[in-house]
């Protein structure tokens, strides 16, 4: 079997691997999928004896097949490497009855490490292979932690620049901070005065921009994109849930083959679409639970099959799922209508007209696979400090979210792995408040001595170093203005 991508929107020719990642995202606007999906007999003794980096690779090679072994084996031995505070990278943590896999051990303390760490190494080694010897330029929209992670990644790495918009009102104090304090002269990071969606339909745009395309060209410059919708990014993720699931195993805690339920907080849908995907070459997994926050737009989509983000858009204490318009769903719908681009296409372009779609009845039967659920403020601020009180576990925001729709749809006898994507330190003032029950007027770091004396959790180190660290100063632009900063940093 050679897997290739082609796209959600048309029947366009499929395309290897390594062109999908350096391209991003397809031509007519929509997304690469794999053509088909390996299928994994686990051995599950086997399986048990393998490190994060073996069965990344394992994972990894049939669906990235123009890559060679050793090109492979080299990507994933420079990612995940003493980056990590771990050498588990993604261990499993037990707390009341629940597991929570942590994601965010990695350089700036949020699960976009998991993935990102990885790209650049991809995308240098595709861009050899597609014999491109053009610049590449990464644009990427960011709820908060994208920006960081994917600029950590590609600082100073070769003929690459990337440039990050975040939204100014948008983000946490550290978020921005982190992103403030990057070092590398490829890296460039604005502030939109909009939020995450305005920035990223305009990225989606440009990336699409077929003048600016190629005057970039002219100049020897191309477009990728670091975003979930780089299937450079999904895949790499795709990992930690069958990792999970063998430590689950090896611990005594699941018997080899029992099914296990997933619940991931959600944003932009590249997460749970991921543990999809594992589910799809073979892992036991059951429901796929996606939980969101009061921006409760999946919640309802799942359960009415109608996607409609005519709404308001509330900043939560949970940034990085501040989000209207997931896209990664359209990968989800390309899938569960058996691969038809017509119809996905048909509902991509209703979203952008209308602002809404809707699935007949017979189609939104088809995701019994997925169930949803969200999380209020109080919920997740109730969450946090119960997490706290009845197990002595500290959960950031994201990850109480998910906690919360875990336990709002526990099933007898099923058994959860809940994901838990960022450290308590990127959010210390809400999980100070939550833990303590009152508001304190404080800033973050000061926030971050709170939280150390609270709950006596040690400061990753990533920490401190920010403490530390010189802000740049953002400029602050419209969503209009986009474009033009684009032309000026790239200089055409
Ligand atoms: C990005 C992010 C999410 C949402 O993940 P998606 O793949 O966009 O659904 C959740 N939590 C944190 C901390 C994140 O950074």
């Amino acid at each position: 079997m050679t897997i290739l991508y082609t796209s959600t929107q048309t029947n366009q020719k499929p395309i290897s691997a390594s062109q999908a990642i350096l391209q991003g995202i397809a031509t007519d606007g929509g997304l690469f999928v794999p053509t088909e999906f390996p299928t994994f007999a686990f051995d599950f003794e086997e399986w048990q004896t393998l490190s994060y980096q073996e069965m990344a690779f394992r994972i990894m090679t049939p669906f990235f097949n123009d890559f060679t072994a050793k090109e492979l084996r080299d990507c994933i031995a420079k990612a995940y490497d003493e980056k990590f505070e771990t050498p588990e990278i993604a261990p499993v943590v037990k707390s009341g009855d629940h597991y929570f896999l942590e994601l965010f051990h990695g350089p700036t303390l949020a699960f976009k490490d998991m993935a990102l760490s990885l790209l650049p190494h991809l995308m240098t080694i595709a861009s050899k292979k597609n014999h491109s010897n053009r610049e590449i330029v990464i644009l990427t929209a960011t709820s908060g932690d994208t920006g960081k992670a994917a600029m950590a990644a590609f600082a100073d790495v070769p003929n690459t620049k990337i440039i990050v918009f975040y939204p100014k009102d948008g983000v946490s104090a550290i978020q921005e901070k982190q992103m403030l304090t990057q070092v590398g002269e490829n890296t460039f990071v604005v502030a939109v005065a909009g939020n995450f969606d305005d920035a990223q339909t305009k990225v989606k745009e440009l990336l699409n921009d077929h003048v600016l395309i190629n005057d970039m060209a002219k100049h020897g410059q191309q477009f990728s994109s670091a975003n979930s919708i780089n299937i450079g990014r999904l895949i790499p993720q795709v990992v930690y849930y069958v990792y999970a699931y063998i430590q689950l195993v090896k611990k005594g805690e699941l018997k080899a083959g029992e099914s296990l339920d997933i619940c991931v907080p959600t944003g932009n849908f590249g997460n749970i679409l991921a543990g999809y995907f594992a589910k799809k070459i073979g892992l036991p997994l059951d429901f796929l639970l996606c939980a969101s926050n009061q921006n409760n737009v999946l919640t309802d989509f799942f359960q009415t099959g109608a996607y409609d983000k005519k709404r308001p858009f509330y900043v939560t204490s949970s940034p990085s799922m501040d989000i209207l318009v997931s896209s990664n769903l359209e990968r989800l719908l390309y899938l569960l209508t058996d691969r038809d681009p017509v119809e996905v296409k048909q509902w991509m372009t209703e979203l952008k007209l209308k602002g809404s779609f809707s699935l007949d009845k017979k189609k939104s039967e088809r995701w019994s696979d997925f169930k949803a659920g969200y999380a209020s403020e109080a919920d997740t601020q109730n969450t946090i400090a119960n997490e706290f009180k009845e197990n002595g576990y500290v959960i950031d925001p994201h990850t109480a979210v998910a906690d919360f729709v875990a336990k709002q749809n526990e099933i007898p006898q099923h058994k959860t792995l809940v994901v838990s994507t960022a450290s308590p330190y990127k959010f210390p003032k809400t999980v100070v408040e939550s833990i303590s029950g009152q508001s304190i007027e404080v800033d973050d770091f000061a926030a971050i001595q709170k939280l150390n004396q609270l709950t006596g959790l040690s400061i990753p180190a990533a920490i401190t170093a920010l403490k530390e660290a010189t802000e740049k100063n953002p400029p602050v632009i419209l969503p209009a203005d986009m474009k033009a900063y684009v032309q000026k940093i790239l200089d055409i």
